[in-house]
């Protein structure tokens, strides 16, 4: 018998803005109710997203390391690879991050049902239970934390050589050719883990550069170290045509200088975006709006058009990531428990776990140009860190970005090994309103690569101690 179950708040969706969000509110007294059709809360990003991938990483990492300490004088045989262990190991990570969520629910006395909703009316929601059952849900508040999906491309052909970003995790085999569709985030870091294993990867990308949207001289690094790690990068190219044929997908490219013959990959991995998941929520029987790309319209509090219902994460907007999702959910929680509170951020850190990795925060120097902001830029070669030079990765390069008349830090860039952990610094100093001197003369501790952080703050006033820069004519 359908029951009708009550609850304060319901939130549908358990990835990182879900979680955060049912988590926060509880600890602010609400009675919550999580709904995901996963066994535990961990949504994307734990279950098929940031965990699995950086796991895959990590193991590249291991292979390439252990490559290059040939230059040390240390020889290591050829890896093996069991990639069934690889997969194993994977999942007990998964298991073990997203087993850990579901205590974290049980301790906050947190519902979690294992069930998909979808709107009735504003206040009401049909469950779906994961065992075929159906109830009603009705809600005072309503927290939408349905996430996103990988975006389809070309024909719809159904083959085991055609992977998207979440069944390119489960590594059955390695491909001998691999075409990489796309050079954003999830094109460079899947494309990353699959050339270590050994296959020869080809990006093809419609844009004239990878990683559209960082700043030229932070990807640089990236692209010399992909010379080497990639068979091909085709920039300003797309594929015309794409079928399957016995030993293998046929690939017909169009673009810029590129042969309209006809090649042969033994796999092809998609990744040209994702799509907001808003449509299967019935939103048509509420008030919600969406944007001609299906994100949910949204205030400063993540309110919708219906005042008791909030939209957060990767359904509500760019950028689609965890880290914003989460730091909504608790702005979203904070209202409905009362709070003043508003996502106003300075600063979301964007991270591509490649290696090296890239990472920036606040204004890029095109988003600064954009925005015709008067700013000063100071840079910091990796070359002149010691630490970098003790990890053979000399190749990084640290870039601030100050306004012009203050001196207050609006940007920081960074490429290099690490640089996802270091540029939680530059957030930092760009949310407390820190200006470059803040930086120079933060004691940082030698020898690390965070000084590049504060040599980087030092050269905006000219010199920093490991760099010097003759003076020009026009310097006073
Ligand atoms: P993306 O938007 O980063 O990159 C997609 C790329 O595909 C773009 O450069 C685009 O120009 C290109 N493209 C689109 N259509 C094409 C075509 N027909 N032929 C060739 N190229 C084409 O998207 P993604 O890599 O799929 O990642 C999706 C989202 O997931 C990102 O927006 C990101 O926010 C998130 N993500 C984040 C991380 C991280 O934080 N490290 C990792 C993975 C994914």
């Amino acid at each position: 018998m359908p029951e009708t179950l009550k609850t304060q708040l319901a939130v549908i969706g358990a990835g990182p803005g879900g979680y955060a969000a049912a988590f926060h509110a509880a600890d602010l007294g609400l009675q919550v109710t999580l709904l995901d059709v996963q066994p535990n809360p961990g949504g994307t990003c734990l279950y098929r997203g940031c965990i699995p991938s950086k796991a895959l990483l990590h193991v590249a990492k291991l292979i390439t390391d252990a490559r290059e300490a040939e230059e040390w004088g240390l020889t290591f045989a050829p890896p093996q690879m069991d990639l069934d262990k690889m997969r194993r190991r994977t999942g007990q990570v998964i298991e073990q991050m997203t087993g850990g969520l579901g205590q974290l629910c049980r301790a906050r006395k947190v519902a979690y049902l294992r069930a998909r909703a979808t709107f009735m009316t504003s206040h009401r929601l049909a469950v779906f239970h994961e065992d075929g059952s159906e109830d009603t849900l009705e809600a005072e508040y309503v927290i939408i934390a349905t996430g996103s999906r990988p975006a389809l491309f070309g024909p719809l052909i159904k083959s085991d050589r055609l992977m998207n970003s979440t069944n390119a995790l489960q590594i059955d085999r390695i491909p001998s050719t691999l075409l990489v569709i796309g050079g954003g985030y999830i094109g460079l870091e899947l494309g990353s883990v699959y050339a270590a294993l050994g296959a020869k990867v080809t990006v093809v990308e419609a844009g004239d550069m990878l990683l559209a949207g960082a700043d030229r001289d932070l990807v640089a690094p990236l692209e010399k170290r992909l010379e080497h790690t990639f068979e091909e990068v085709l920039l300003k190219t797309k594929v015309a045509d794409m079928r399957e044929q016995e030993d293998g997908m046929r690939v017909q490219f169009e673009g810029e200088g590129v042969s309209a013959e006809p090649r042969i990959f033994d796999k092809v991995l998609v990744c040209v975006g994702r799509k907001p998941n808003s449509r299967g929520l019935n939103l048509a029987d509420t008030a919600i709006e969406t944007d001609n790309k299906g994100f949910i319209l949204v205030d400063a509090q993540r309110r919708t058009a219906e005042p008791h219902i909030f939209a957060i994460g990767d359904v509500a907007g760019q950028p689609m990531l965890a880290h914003k999702a989460s730091a909504e959910g608790k702005v979203a929680a904070g209202a409905i428990a009362g709070k003043k509170t508003a996502f106003e951020p300075q600063a979301i850190p964007a991270v591509v776990f490649t290696d090296p990795e890239i990472a920036w925060c606040g204004e890029t120097e095109n988003s600064a140009r954009e925005k015709g902001l008067s700013v000063h830029i100071a840079r910091f070669p990796w070359a002149a860190s010691g630490r970098a030079s003790t990890l053979s990765r000399s190749d990084g390069l640290t870039k601030i970005l100050v306004d012009a008349e203050t001196s207050q830090i609006i940007g920081m860039g960074i490429a290099g090994s690490g640089a996802g952990e270091l540029i939680s610094e530059g957030a930092l100093a760009i949310e407390m309103g820190a200006v470059a001197e803040d930086l120079d003369m933060t004691i940082h501790p030698h020898p690390t690569l965070s000084e590049t952080v504060m040599e980087s703050a030092a050269a905006i006033f000219g010199q920093s101690t490991h760099i010097y820069r003759p003076a020009r004519k026009t310097d006073k």
